[in-house]
């Protein structure tokens, strides 16, 4: 017990393992294809609905998952990169943390703007947290996109 806690803070406290976590981010914000995603679009598939397009271009704030038909934007973000509130792996690199806060303030600002133009434009909008995957949090998400299909 103490030992796992001990080896949680070696794991985020040097700041070889913070330039690991930001270039894991760095590949997870290419935004294509990550592991995330591919879970929500086999779900979506198996769940009857494989329409989508992957990032849209139409669509403000290109949506990782869009069913232009029915304005249907999804988000699969990446806790870290994207800001989870609340979530342990939304935590600020202890070097450079400036720089980093500056950062983060620009994707969460970027996001934010790009929901609200899709909004605008009628779009429902959801948005899927890559820790709420492989829990059964993803059911949640998922149930209730499929809702709003069922819905119209
Ligand atoms: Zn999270």
């Amino acid at each position: 017990m103490v030992k796992q806690t001990d080896s949680m803070f070696a794991a985020t406290d040097t700041s070889a393992a913070d330039s690991a976590a930001i270039h894991k981010s760095m590949q997870g914000n290419k935004g294509k294809d990550t592991r995330p995603e591919l879970i929500v679009r086999k779900m979506l598939r198996e769940a009857g609905y494989p329409g989508y397009r992957l990032h849209w271009k139409k669509a403000p704030g290109k949506p990782d998952i869009a069913y232009p038909g029915r304005k249907i934007a999804i988000f699969v973000n990446g806790c870290y990169w994207h800001r989870h509130p609340g979530c342990n792996l939304a935590y600020t690199p202890k070097t450079n943390q400036y720089f980093w806060i500056n950062k983060f303030e620009d994707t969460v600002e970027r996001d934010k703007r790009n929901y609200q133009q899709l909004e605008e434009a009628g779009w429902k909008i959801f948005v899927i947290w890559e820790c709420e995957l492989g829990t059964s949090g993803e059911h949640c998400v998922i149930d209730s996109i499929i809702n709003s299909f069922a819905a119209g």
